[in-house]
């Protein structure tokens, strides 16, 4: 199956200038050979220019976060809608970043369901804490995280869902997941979704693994059919580096 692969630049670049800059050396550097779907996930305010850059290309668009309503008196929220309507086909749910700054399981199960609706894939990510993972807790939170996060998701729509395991002591350390540990816990995540959905979607649904991927250790998760594609923070930064990982699918 196609692999995909997810840029999620966070807070970054400053200026619509620099952004530009790097969606053209995206777009002109994208689409000889690779076979997967590469995604870049960039702030808000520069969704727009990069529909328009982006307009004949392969590549993908994606947001951050999005509110958890369609619209109305929500100060400082973007609707799923409004992202499908700039050109976006997916965004990022749940990442630890804003877990960090409150988001649960219940309010992102929450915003799964109106991303659904609004005809958009959520990319939503999964993962334990450094501390959790030295308390062996690592199984028993991931289990409670896709039980919430997908609570009251039909199996159809959870197959329309894309995971992402990213465990939190990974992320942008520069320490990524040691491959066997990350496949362990992506076979686990699949026994969950078997369990809640069934065997097909199990098999069948995207995951992904996030955390101090580079163009030196993104095969390692690649080579494997157990994980359907990578989510790239700090190293989708540097599009030559990025362009790197989508050219080994
Ligand atoms: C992320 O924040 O989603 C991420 C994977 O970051 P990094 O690649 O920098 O660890």
């Amino acid at each position: 199956m196609k692999k995909i692969i997810v840029a999620n630049w966070k807070c970054n670049p400053q200026t619509l200038r620099e952004a530009q800059k790097m969606f053209l050396e995206l777009k002109q550097g994208i689409g000889r050979g690779e076979k997967a779907e590469a995604v870049v996930c960039p702030p808000f305010v520069y969704l727009a220019r990069a529909a328009e850059i982006f307009k004949g290309s392969k590549i993908k668009l994606g947001g951050q976060n999005c509110a958890l309503t369609e619209g109305g008196p929500y100060t400082g929220e973007i609707s799923a809608v409004m992202l499908k309507n700039l050109g976006a086909k997916y965004v990022i749910l749940g990442h630890s970043e804003r877990r960090a700054i409150g988001e649960d399981n219940v309010l992102i199960n929450q915003k799964i369901k109106n991303v659904l609706k609004g005809g958009l894939t959520p990319i939503v990510c999964l993962g334990e804490t450094a501390q959790q993972k030295q308390n062996n807790e690592t199984f028993l939170i991931l289990e409670q995280q896709v039980r919430e996060v997908l609570q009251k998701i039909t199996s159809t729509q959870v197959g329309k869902i894309i995971l992402a395991y990213e465990p939190i002591w990974a992320i942008g350390g520069g320490q990524s997941c040691p491959a066997d540990f990350a496949l362990t816990v992506a076979l686990f995540i699949r026994k969950i979704i078997s369990q809640i959905a069934n065997p097909t979607i199990a098999r069948r649904v995207s995951l992904l693994y996030g955390g101090s991927v580079d163009s030196a250790n993104a095969e390692d998760y690649l080579k494997t059919e157990i994980f359907s594609g990578l989510l790239v923070g700090g190293a989708s930064l540097k599009i030559k580096e990025f362009l790197k990982i989508a050219s080994l699918t």
